[in-house]
């Protein structure tokens, strides 16, 4: 029998432990917290909520919602631990942090399976199963490693451009066209008139923005610069930047605009764009704001909004396979925000997934990937499949299917008590 150990015991390797425990397997869990901790990590409990004690919409029409649903199905720790120690929070999941965590904690312990192993792993051992949770902050010895073994690809920070679903675009006002009419009808276009162009720039250079401490300051600009400094640097700087009209006639008019704002598919499918070079640290508010007020975009729906932060996360398409396998060596698993999903959630997704999958595994089972139109397996396809790999959170344009979100999450979750239903992979109410 094959040895399991779990590198890193946050939101996803607990989880990950979990699902191997409560079928009767052992695991190592290898957690440096007791004598180092990472620049965001004060306690000594498993699953430490490092910012926001909020999970999040329990609401089945919001995508997070979704996800928590087929994730109870499955008998999740951190979703059960969360309800258990809820605070008031409307729709929300909001918990108490210091009893969630304690209760993670707990609960594994309890079990009399884990074995805690207190150290800074620096490289997975030559033998068992390995599963590499270490989260966004992994750094130093391991990074280096896990740099080596993905044949050097490991980013260390997120500038990423809002994503607006596809069908919030209104196509009267925005046209398809590719510069110069080179490509295949990649990109949507979104024409602005002087006018419309020097309001857009007077309500980027006064938006609020998110503080950054020094290390990512100093991170981020040496490699791209976020849209609101562009705008900063002159009226003129984002026409002859990301906004640059040059080639991109509009049909209507048979002209160029003074100004286009530029949609690239974010999907195989095409139900998600991002905006084009539009890597910001606008806060949530203002970003939504800002981007209603370009023409075509007045009921933009936000599926992510853009962030520059420090994240630490593999190029999951390159290297892992579907089961967040390495591809070069089948024997070590990733989960968590390191796969390249965002959220406590969704970090906690993953793990569940692995953490069945390896369960699977030594039992002689055939793993199993969950149903694409699941919101937890239209996630794990993302991470391991998109073109051009962002930090993802739950949102519903991964699964596409239409306007009425609640008929969508109806579905989801027949098909994936269905999925549960023919693998034989059945909710243990309450653990062991
Ligand atoms: P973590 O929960 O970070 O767990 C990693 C664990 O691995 C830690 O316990 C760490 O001590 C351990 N570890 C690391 N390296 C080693 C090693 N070499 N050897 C042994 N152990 C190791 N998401 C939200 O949904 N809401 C938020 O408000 C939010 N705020 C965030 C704020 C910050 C500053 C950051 C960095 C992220 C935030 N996130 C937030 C994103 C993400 O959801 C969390 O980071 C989440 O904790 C990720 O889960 P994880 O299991 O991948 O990693």
């Amino acid at each position: 029998i094959q040895e399991i150990h779990v590198v890193g015991a946050g939101l996803a390797g607990s989880e990950v432990a979990w699902q191997l425990v409560k079928k009767g397997h052992k695991v190592v869990i290898h957690e440096m917290k007791r004598i180092k901790k990472s620049p965001v990590h004060t306690s000594n409990l498993f699953a430490e909520l490092v910012c926001s004690n909020s999970l999040k919409s329990m609401d089945l029409k919001n995508a997070e919602g979704l996800l928590k649903e087929e994730m109870r199905l499955f008998g999740s720790l951190i979703l059960d631990c969360a309800m258990e120690n809820r605070v008031p929070a409307g729709k929300a999941l909001a918990v108490d942090r210091e009893k969630f965590a304690k209760c993670v904690t707990e609960k594994l312990l309890k079990t009399g399976l884990v074995e805690v192993v207190d150290e800074e792993v620096k490289e997975p051992g030559s033998e068992g199963i390995w599963v590499i949770a270490t989260g966004p902050t992994t750094d130093g010895e391991l990074a280096e490693w896990i740099k080596k073994v993905t044949g050097g690809v490991l980013n260390f920070f997120d500038a990423v451009a809002p994503i607006i679903s596809a069908e919030s675009i209104n196509m009267d006002v925005c046209y398809v066209a590719d510069r110069y009419g080179v490509g295949s009808g990649d990109y949507i276009n979104c024409p602005m008139n002087k006018e419309q162009y020097e309001a857009f720039w007077e309500a980027i250079v006064n938006a609020e923005v998110v503080e950054m401490d020094d290390f990512d300051r100093k991170l981020l600009f040496e490699r791209c610069q976020p849209i609101e400094e562009i705008a900063r640097s002159g009226k003129d700087a984002m026409r002859y930047g990301p906004l640059r009209p040059v080639g991109l006639r509009d049909p209507k008019t048979g002209k160029e605009p003074y100004a286009v704002v530029q949609l690239r598919k974010e999907n195989v499918e095409g139900t998600m764009y991002n905006l084009v070079g539009f890597q910001t640290r606008l806060k949530w508010g203002e970003q939504l704001r800002i981007i209603r007020m370009i023409p075509g975009l007045e009921n933009a729906e936000i599926l992510r909004y853009g962030v520059m932060h420090r994240n630490s996360y593999i190029e999951s398409p390159k290297v892992l396979d579907k089961f967040l396998r390495l591809k070069s060596d089948p024997r070590i698993f990733f989960a968590g925000q390191i796969t390249g999903v965002e959220g406590y959630v969704e970090s906690a997704m993953t793990g569940l997934y692995v953490g069945l999958n390896i369960a699977r595994l030594v039992e002689g089972k055939e793993m199993v990937e969950f149903p694409r139109k699941t919101m937890c397996g239209a996630l794990i396809d993302y991470i391991t499949s998109a073109h051009e790999l962002k930090p993802m959170y739950a949102n519903f344009g991964l699964i596409g299917g239409g306007k009425n979100r609640e008929k969508v999450a109806q579905k989801a979750l027949e098909e994936m008590k269905q999925f549960i239903e023919s693998t034989g992979e059945k909710h243990i109410e309450g653990g062991i």
